[in-house]
């Protein structure tokens, strides 16, 4: 009897042995194109947006442009202080910050920006100075930085007092400028910070901060330090200069 269970438990091992290496024949004679296929993915589908030529991409939210609707507040009151003629909206000097009604947290920011040709008497970080808050915390700096000397760190394009663009792209005053924007929101548990922002700029189409890392508020005396924070609005400064914003849109990123 234990010699007939031994025959046949060799007899079945052994069938397990050769069906398994007939299964990886049968694996090794896949086709190329049935490989392929195994490392598809199929989902999620992104959703369409269309971006033609020349246009905002159909899901952004307009903030100075055609379609815009009414989306800055004062910072100080309830007012719009700030001067908006032919989509082009202008610092008025002295009434202070305009920040969006609207909260933001991950965002894609589109916006053309412009310093007034006469220069005349303006140096270094008083020369056509403003710059775009995200959350109302964090400086990218707007400023005439054409043959115009500052600190690094404080010039066009730098995350202001954390970090110095990689090239200065800036053209002449009176010019328009581009920034594209990738700003990825610092993130909070319990009041703590478990994962700091980053902030990627292209000005003029040449990359100028590459996810950089956020060290937290922007300030101008000491070092920039996190407080936590939900989702909060953009802000546009008022540093007493005349520039000029066209061409504003923001696509709000994840869910
Ligand atoms: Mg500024």
């Amino acid at each position: 009897m234990k010699i007939m269970n031994l025959k046949l438990s060799v007899f079945v091992i052994t069938a397990i042995v050769i069906n398994s290496s007939a299964l990886a024949n049968d694996q090794e004679k896949l086709e190329p194109w049935q490989e392929a296929k195994k490392s598809e993915v199929w989902e999620p589908v992104p959703k369409v947006v269309s971006a033609e030529e020349g246009q905002v991409p159909s899901d952004a939210i307009v903030l100075v442009g055609k379609g815009s609707q009414d989306p800055w507040i004062s910072v100080k009151s309830d007012t719009f202080p700030w001067k908006l003629e032919n989509n082009v909206l202008t610092v008025t000097p002295g009434t202070g910050d305009i920040k969006t009604k609207q909260n933001f947290c991950d965002v894609q920011l589109h916006i053309e920006w412009k310093t007034p040709t006469e220069v005349k008497g303006m140096e270094g970080q008083q020369r056509n100075n403003s710059g775009i808050f995200f959350q109302q915390r964090y400086e990218i700096q707007i400023l005439d930085s054409y043959n115009n000397q500052t600190y690094p760190n404080g010039q066009a394009g730098s995350v202001y007092k954390q970090s110095i663009p990689l090239v200065n792209a800036m053209r002449p005053p009176g010019q328009w400028q581009s920034y594209d924007i990738i700003f990825t929101a610092p993130r909070f548990e319990d009041k703590e910070l478990v994962k700091p922002g980053y902030i990627t700029v292209i000005h003029n189409g040449v990359l100028i901060q590459n996810n950089v890392e956020i060290q937290g508020n922007t300030v101008w005396i000491g070092e920039p330090s996190y407080k936590a924070h939900g989702c909060a609005p953009l802000q546009l400064q008022d540093h007493g200069n005349l520039v000029s914003f066209r061409n504003v849109w923001v696509r709000p990123l994840g869910e």
